[in-house]
């Protein structure tokens, strides 16, 4: 079963009214489950409502690097939205330095926060890199975050930054970038990650792969973002649908399967 292993179904349509289409149009090509992930405290209640609605959906909890309105969250905070059994991980947390210096110390310890409380409940984490390898990489190590592990999502760093976060006990998630034409060292890290730690997502509403560049993201196209992962790896899609499948239920056993 193919899995859009990262997914903003609150963002997508705001108004949840075309969240039945959404989830019918990525049936149709195969994708049985979703991970639709929290961005902000505010949104946190809609997005954990989406999954208590879908079976086939679950839900993260978590402050995007990016978000700097609203409540910081606490680590006690945190736990308690993750121990509902609704919530499968901690996130989006992580490091976001692509826009500059201003809030890289609050980014830090709000993604250090995100690691503790995910260590608290005992579930993954799913992590946002940009520009920022070097401090994620030794935050993750700092905070043991290897003890409950979780997604590098929207993976673009090379090989070598693969096998930094593989070590820790990561699973590498490719979405649409991969399909981008400058994207030559996300393709080779695409080819060499081991097959047991591979996933693929859509990040949608944002970077619709290649032929929908350009357009709103949805979780059906992660069915481009496969069959182009799965070319590079010369799987078959049965194959690659298959795995990552086995990998995302892997990684959150929480989850029960619906198909
Ligand atoms: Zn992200
Ligand atoms: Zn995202």
């Amino acid at each position: 079963m193919l899995v859009d292993s990262h997914c903003h179904l609150d963002l997508v349509d705001p108004t949840l009214t075309q969240t039945d289409a959404l989830l019918e149009d990525a049936a149709l090509v195969g994708v049985g489950h979703f991970l639709s992930v929290c961005v902000s405290l505010e949104n946190a209640p809609v997005v954990r409502g989406i999954a208590a609605r879908y079976p086939q959906v679950s839900a993260s909890v978590g402050v995007h690097p990016n978000h700097l309105e609203g409540d910081e969250p606490t680590v006690a905070q945190l736990a308690e939205l993750a121990s509902d059994p609704l919530i499968v991980a901690l996130g989006e947390t992580g490091l976001d330095y692509h826009y500059g210096p201003d809030y890289v110390a609050l980014q830090q310890e709000r993604l250090r926060t995100h690691i503790r409380a995910a260590r608290e409940v005992g579930k993954p984490l799913i992590v946002h890199m940009r520009d920022a390898t070097e401090d994620m990489l030794r935050i993750l190590t700092e905070e043991r975050a290897h003890e409950v592990a979780g997604v590098m999502h929207c993976f673009t760093g090379d090989w070598m930054t693969a096998q930094r976060a593989l070590e820790l006990g990561f699973y590498i998630s490719f979405s649409g970038i991969v399909t981008f034409k400058s994207a030559d060292a996300i393709r080779e890290a695409a080819c060499l990650v081991p097959a047991e730690r591979l996933l693929v997502e859509t990040d949608a509403p944002y970077l619709a792969p290649v032929p929908y560049r350009g357009k709103q993201n949805q979780p059906a196209y992660v069915r481009q973002v496969a069959d182009y992962v799965a070319d590079l790896r010369d799987m078959e899609q049965d194959e690659l649908d298959a795995l990552v499948g086995r990998n995302f239920f892997e990684l959150f056993p929480v989850i029960q399967r619906t198909s």
